[in-house]
């Protein structure tokens, strides 16, 4: 791994940050010594990971790719790298990401785009966004695993880009301590390796309540996921003959041609082996970005009203553009945002703050909490086992009629080019479309994942299964027919 960062890191600015070697070498000596006396600390011990730079690590810088954050040294690690640690594993470095994890293809940090490996010196892809560098580094094989976070599609999308398994579990499963806030409600740890096998594996690893994050869920609710989802009666259907469903409303004109024909011909093959693929329809799907990006960019406004420059961020001068208007310290607080943050960090809490104002309250944001309602129902309504979390979960069975599954591409097409990607920015909001098939999963907090599967273009392509609400189980069984 320590070679490939060195040969290949140049060009796909996947990692920000390394370690000093020696530090990594010492710690695979050790690993390799627990192997030798048979003592492995667990099945990850000695695994290199990456970790994407909005995930707190203690004596190793945590920016978001801010200038904001660019010396935030946090004192702690965040629950899911200590976890790592505990269990053997090494951190190799922190990944380029776009700047507080808004974006869809790592172009919006201060440390510039990530390269998809897929790239050559001619052309240049996007490596997907915003955990592109987490993406990028487990494909080009610069360590074994990495950790990423997905709030409306950060960690599927890239996957799809890079050819690599991305996985987003079920909202309040793994911790959010020390991951850096964007939009709470929808923020989950991710994770990202080569097949999904050892996607299970860390996630096995890191699935555990954590006291210090309030949202993680509670002892009884996991065992109500035992009792509704796993231990379901279509769950443990012995034949494994999984009713998985299609939404037609995904069947988009803009899907790329390769792209579809990846789709069908998966669905094929999952029928050839005996599993029923149906038809289902979800029409709040159409609603699903419009309703995400006043959600999320309202909670981020939020969040990001804490970086006035006072214990973070780029102490300058006021700017020009200051107004006598109002106070000096105020003037400051303008100048450490206007600098510290870029443009599309800007433009998004404009937009959030703006749908958190009295006028506009009723008619963007409470709507939006409505149609994030209506699309958990709908998924509640499709599948054939109850969402564990509602409170009578037995009344909500659909058996017979639901699916257990869906299958739908992640994104629109393959990667694009990276110059295109560069002039789309001036189209702006209309690049929030990209979302569009993973961000219903995040609004219901559902686990998905992308699995890469055989395109018929150069680039990869990846499909997305998307599970009930803490059926991650069965979601790695069916995950690994289409791998
Ligand atoms: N592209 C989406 C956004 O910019 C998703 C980002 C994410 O999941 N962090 O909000």
């Amino acid at each position: 791994c320590l070679r490939n960062i060195n040969q290949r890191n140049g060009f796909l600015n996947a990692f920000v940050r390394v370690p000093p070697e020696q530090k990594v070498t010492e710690q695979a000596l050790a690993a390799s010594q627990r192997y030798d006396t048979g003592t492995p600390l667990s099945p990850l011990d000695g695994s290199t990971f990456a970790i994407k730079d909005n995930i707190c690590t203690k004596d190793m810088v945590t920016s978001c790719s801010s200038l904001m954050l660019a010396d935030f040294n946090p004192e702690y690690d965040s629950t899911v790298v200590a976890k790592l640690k505990n269990a053997g594993a090494i951190v190799i470095g922190k990944t380029n990401m776009d700047e507080f994890g808004m974006g869809s293809h790592s172009t919006t940090g201060f440390h510039g785009s990530v390269r998809n490996p897929y790239s050559s010196h001619l052309s240049a892809y996007s490596a997907g966004g915003s955990s592109g560098g987490s993406a990028a580094a487990v494909a080009g094989s610069l360590c074994f695993g990495a950790l990423g976070s997905d709030t409306g599609g950060s960690v599927r999308l890239p996957a799809s880009y890079c050819g690599v398994v991305g996985f987003k579990p079920s909202y309040g499963l793994l911790s959010r301590r020390g991951l850096v806030a964007y939009a709470n409600s929808l923020d989950t740890i991710g994770i990202f390796t080569r097949d999904v096998r050892s996607a299970q594996l860390v996630f096995d690893c890191l699935n555990e309540h954590d006291p210090a994050d309030p949202s993680s869920l509670d002892g009884c609710s996991r065992r109500r996921i035992k009792d509704y989802v796993i231990g379901s009666q279509s769950a443990t259907n012995q034949s494994r003959r999984w009713d998985i469903g299609v939404p037609v409303d995904y069947n988009v004109a803009e899907i790329s041609p390769p792209l579809k024909t990846a789709w069908v011909s998966t669905l094929a093959t999952l029928r050839d082996l005996g599993h029923n693929i149906k038809p289902v329809n979800m029409p709040s799907t159409r609603h699903a970005v419009s309703s995400y990006y006043i959600i999320a960019l309202a909670e981020a406004s939020s969040n990001l009203a804490k970086y006035d420059g006072v214990q973070f961020g780029p102490h300058t001068a006021a700017t020009s553009r200051s107004t006598n208007d109002i106070s000096p310290s105020l003037q400051l607080v303008a100048a450490a945002r206007e600098n510290g943050f870029g443009k599309e960090v800007r433009r998004r809490i404009l937009l959030g703050n703006y749908s958190l104002t009295s006028e506009a309250m009723e008619n963007y944001f409470i709507h939006a909490q409505r149609i994030r309602r209506l699309i958990k129902e709908e998924f509640d309504s499709i599948f054939c086992t109850p969402n564990p979390l509602n409170p009578e979960p037995e009344r909500s069975l659909n058996s017979g009629t639901g699916v257990d599954f869906l299958i739908s591409p992640v994104s629109i097409s393959s990667a694009p080019n990276l110059e295109e990607v560069a002039k789309a920015d001036g189209a702006g909001v209309d690049g929030y479309i990209n979302d569009v098939f993973t961000v219903p999963a995040s609004m219901a907090g559902l686990p998905a994942i992308s699995v890469p599967v055989h395109g018929n273009g150069d680039l990869p392509i990846g499909l997305q299964v998307t599970a009930q609400y803490g059926d991650e189980k069965h979601l790695f069984e069916v995950a690994t027919l289409i791998e």
